[in-house]
């Protein structure tokens, strides 16, 4: 019987982030070890649940110590990372000998001393395992992939969709891959494009745009058996690190320039296409002036603040606007939502149906979309934020954003978490006594994530420029570590 180890350890790291991310942040949601972590992803449609499919399919004994996936934020300590590698990296010694690796990374880790977090992870599990034993790996299609990891795993398989709804897909992609290396039919080596570019691929749009057009021309080599596996990688940009940027990987079976060749020329599209974006961004002005819109009967319109994306290391506690609409006096409003743990303390002390003024939100980084705010209002709601998500991207897990408050403010609904999250399940919404199809307008903080849940049910969406965290800045003084020339720093 193969012993195949599972683990994952996803982690978007925004270094210009302010919270680090440390083994306190790790535990706070999503973290589980050993046999827990059946119990919490068998049967559901995640990475998880298609290795344990695969696993009964292949008869394969899985080595699962450990899953963390923390919220993205900022970079994470050096304790913190070495403690989770270390236990995947001992239960290698314990439980071994593997035969293969199937892991879920993000791709986009940096740590207090490894730039390229994943690479260097990946590094040390080839050196435990040796060059015999192959390694999948699936990754976000926001990872910033480098030679390190495209060396030491023998294949890399990205997400194929954004919003993504495609890590079942790709899981079970991977563990095909790995039970056919593990009989010795074929032997993955993994090759690397890249080129001199923070962003592009419209920051991995996968609706329409060179993104989708990469993708379809990758999937179609694949099923020509033209090659194992094409990923193509948007990049995370709001990282300061040397390789930051975008990447197309290919796996073949055994060495081959091809692979190279393929690679390059899909790297060729996505720097002649580099300019390409889809995304046009509202002032708080014209988002409030349409927020303000609609008549009785219409399906809500969906305001995604896309500069306070918890997703991409956002605070999530951005006010500017909430502020707009407050003062503006808008309401059929739900918000969802202010970050702010203090400030839901104090909510569940005074209690349901308590009048009260609370400060609410702009307090780890005021500058970045808007300071706290005196607000008075009514607590309506209080619950643990626990809620299992069934949306597009819920695949029926559980989700924790601890403990949570609706606030009334005026005619707006302001959902308050303890756990940062974007919001992309209409769980975060439902599970709080708010049913986001009867509101005027439903604002969300996210960049495209949300669209998978909310775009179904609004009659329009619009992202709005608070100016927080994710503002699209490129600058030499942000990207000090960046490799030079690279655009669009440096004219080309
Ligand atoms: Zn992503």
């Amino acid at each position: 019987m193969k012993r195949v180890l599972t683990a994952r350890f996803m982690h978007e790291t925004n270094t210009f982030s302010r919270v680090p991310t440390d083994m306190a942040m790790i535990r706070r949601r999503d973290y589980h070890l050993e046999n827990e972590i059946p119990i919490a992803f068998r049967g559901t449609r995640s990475a998880f649940g298609a290795t344990f499919e695969a696993a009964d399919k292949f008869g394969w004994t899985l080595v699962h110590p450990v899953s963390a996936n923390p919220n993205p934020s900022g970079i994470v300590t050096d304790d913190a990372f070495e403690r989770i590698i270390r236990m995947i990296l001992d239960a290698v010694d314990a439980k071994g000998p593997i035969d293969g690796a199937l892991l879920h990374l993000h791709g986009a880790m940096v740590s207090e001393s490894r730039e390229d977090a994943e690479g260097e992870f990946l590094a040390r599990l080839r050196r435990r395992l040796g060059t015999a034993v192959p390694i999948i790996v699936t990754l976000d299609l926001h990872a910033n992939v480098t030679q390190q990891m495209a060396d030491n795993a023998s294949a890399l398989i990205a997400y194929r969709t954004y919003p993504h709804i495609d890590q079942y897909e790709r899981a079970w992609q991977g563990a095909e891959l790995l039970e056919r290396a593990m009989r010795g039919e074929i032997r993955p080596r993994t090759v690397i494009a890249r080129r001199p570019m923070i962003y592009g691929l419209d920051h991995g749009r996968t609706q329409r745009g060179p993104m989708a057009e990469l993708i379809a021309r990758g999937e179609a080599i694949e099923r020509s058996d033209g090659a194992l596996v094409v990923s193509i990688c948007a990049g995370f940009s709001r990282a300061n690190i040397r390789d930051v940027g975008p990447s197309v990987t290919v796996t073949l079976d055994d060495q081959s320039a091809r692979a190279q060749e393929i690679a390059e020329e899909f790297m060729d599209y996505a720097w002649e296409t580099r300019d390409f974006s889809t995304v046009k961004l509202l002032s708080v002005g014209e988002a409030v002036a349409l927020a303000r819109q609609g008549k009785p009967g219409d399906k809500p319109l969906i305001v995604a603040d896309y500069t306070d994306n918890p997703g991409g290391g956002g605070y999530g506690d951005a006010t500017a606007f909430l502020k707009g609409l407050v003062d503006g006096e808008v309401g059929g409003i739900a918000f969802h939502a202010i970050c702010d743990p203090e400030a839901v303390q104090q909510g569940m002390r005074a209690g349901i149906g308590a009048k009260t003024t609370l400060t609410l939100g702009g307090k780890i980084d005021p500058p970045m979309g808007g300071g706290p705010l005196s607000l008075t209002g009514e607590v309506v709601c209080l619950t643990n934020g626990r809620f299992i998500a069934y949306g597009p991207m819920g695949g029926g897990i559980e989700r924790d954003y601890g403990p949570s408050m609706v606030f009334r403010v005026g005619g707006i609904d302001i959902i308050a978490i303890t756990n940062n999250g974007q919001a992309v399940d209409l769980g975060q919404f439902t599970s709080l006594g708010v049913d986001p199809t009867r509101y005027r307008t439903v604002a969300v903080k996210s960049m495209q994530h949300f669209r998978a849940a909310f775009e179904p049910i609004g009659r329009e969406v619009i992202l709005v420029n608070t100016g927080a965290l994710c503002s699209e800045i490129y600058t030499p003084e942000l990207f000090t570590k960046v490799r030079r020339p690279v655009w669009p720093l440096d004219p080309f």
